[in-house]
């Protein structure tokens, strides 16, 4: 098994080194090799995506990234800026299916900005269609305007479209994954306003069929929006097109606490895939040694399980995750105001966190054995 490794920028370098050493505690048979990607690439190699960086993420089984992005590259060209690394990636790799679980962990209930009878025990799947959708459709550009009330002014456009097959893709991930949980599928569309969204629902619908053993309902995204504040329990699987799961993913991960808890899959057909944890760079935080690295081991958790065919080691992570909150150690962007006043909740770094979670994993090994 060969693992492409690209921690990125920021905060990324500082996280994967806590996963890499998770991964590496395992005693499992993989090859890591590391990369240059993002700004760092750019500083370096003059390109966010150097050719050596593709090539190695083409053949590797599967791509354990960190982050990119600074505020400083922002007066780049587009092409040259990081976060055309992971428009790359995504392309070149054809990853078209995004998985973001959003788990509400026991200890956790209080650093949800909602209140903890809403989000205890909060376990939902938001799947994110990566390919298509408004972010790559062309045309898109800028022009003087060729009509309407504004003819002869300047504008800009993108295109929003899906090709059946996109959908297909897709809705087939999305009833897959609910067969393996509470067989329930929300399809979040704008249907009633676009063209797109109303195909979109129409051919999630047909494959649905195919599926009669998991219930299918449809909401728009404006009150799937508000139903995942109101009442996120409700929900199981989500699929949605590229920008609505980009934005719902984001508001799924604050009922979690953190984004800094949060992981990521994207797969493509032959289920090679990148896992990265939800947030960026945080430019803001880093350096400081204070991020949170459990988006990222959780990540590698998610690897394992999905790329890899590791489910054991994968459950192993995962355990070893709780352990270290049940233990209770926080990083700062999960200690809450009530931690201040418990001495058994502890505010720990990057690394302590990483160690913490590698003695959990050393700990149950020993005593089994
Ligand atoms: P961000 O996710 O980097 O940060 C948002 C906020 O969350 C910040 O306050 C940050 O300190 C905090 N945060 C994020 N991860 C954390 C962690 N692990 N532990 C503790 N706190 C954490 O989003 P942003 O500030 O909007 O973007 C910063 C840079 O990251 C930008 O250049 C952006 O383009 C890039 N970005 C990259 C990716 C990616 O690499 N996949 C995704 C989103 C944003």
């Amino acid at each position: 098994m060969k693992i492409a490794v690209l921690p990125g920028d920021g905060i990324g370098t500082e996280i994967v080194q806590e996963a890499v050493k998770v991964l590496k505690v395992l005693d499992l048979k993989f090859e890591l090799e590391f990369a240059d990607v993002g700004g760092t690439a750019y500083d370096k190699h003059g390109h966010p995506l150097p050719e050596a960086t593709l090539k190695l993420a083409k053949e590797a089984d599967a791509i354990l990234f960190g982050a990119v992005g600074d505020w400083k590259y922002d007066q780049l060209e587009r092409q040259f800026r990081p976060e055309q690394a992971i428009l790359g990636l995504r392309k070149n790799l054809g990853l078209f299916a995004n998985f973001r679980p959003a788990i509400c962990y026991e200890q956790l209930t209080d650093a949800s900005s909602l209140k903890p009878e809403l989000v205890a025990g909060l376990d939902i799947l938001i799947i994110r269609e990566l390919t298509g959708d408004i972010y790559f459709g062309q045309p898109r550009g800028r022009r003087t305007s060729p009509d309407g009330a504004f003819a002869g002014a300047e504008e800009a456009f993108d295109t929003m479209r899906y090709t059946r097959p996109e959908i297909e893709r897709i809705a087939h991930v999305a009833f897959q994954a609910a067969r393996k949980r509470s067989k329930k599928v929300t399809s979040v569309d704008k249907a009633n306003v676009l063209e797109t969204f109303q195909f979109w629902r129409d051919v999630v619908t047909e494959v649905s069929q195919q599926y009669p053993d998991v219930k299918l309902d449809h909401m728009y995204v404006d009150n799937a929006a508000m139903q995942l504040v109101k009442s996120p329990k409700s929900f199981d699987v989500v699929v949605t097109g590229n920008m609505f799961g980009d934005i719902l993913s984001d508001e799924a991960a604050m009922l979690t606490g953190s984004i800094g808890m949060l992981p990521s899959a994207s797969l493509n057909a032959s289920n090679q895939g990148l896992y990265e944890p939800s947030h960026g760079s945080a430019p803001d935080i880093a350096g400081k040694g204070v991020a949170n690295p459990l988006a990222t081991i959780l990540s590698a958790a998610m690897m394992l399980r999905f790329s890899l065919n590791q489910p054991q080691a994968a459950d192993r992570i995962e355990s070893a995750v709780q352990d270290v909150l049940a233990q209770g150690l926080r990083t700062a962007d999960i200690f809450s105001e009530g931690n201040a006043k418990t001495p058994s909740v502890v505010k720990v770094g990057t690394r302590e966190m990483g160690d913490a979670v590698v003695a959990a994993i050393t700990k149950k090994t020993t005593t089994k054995s």
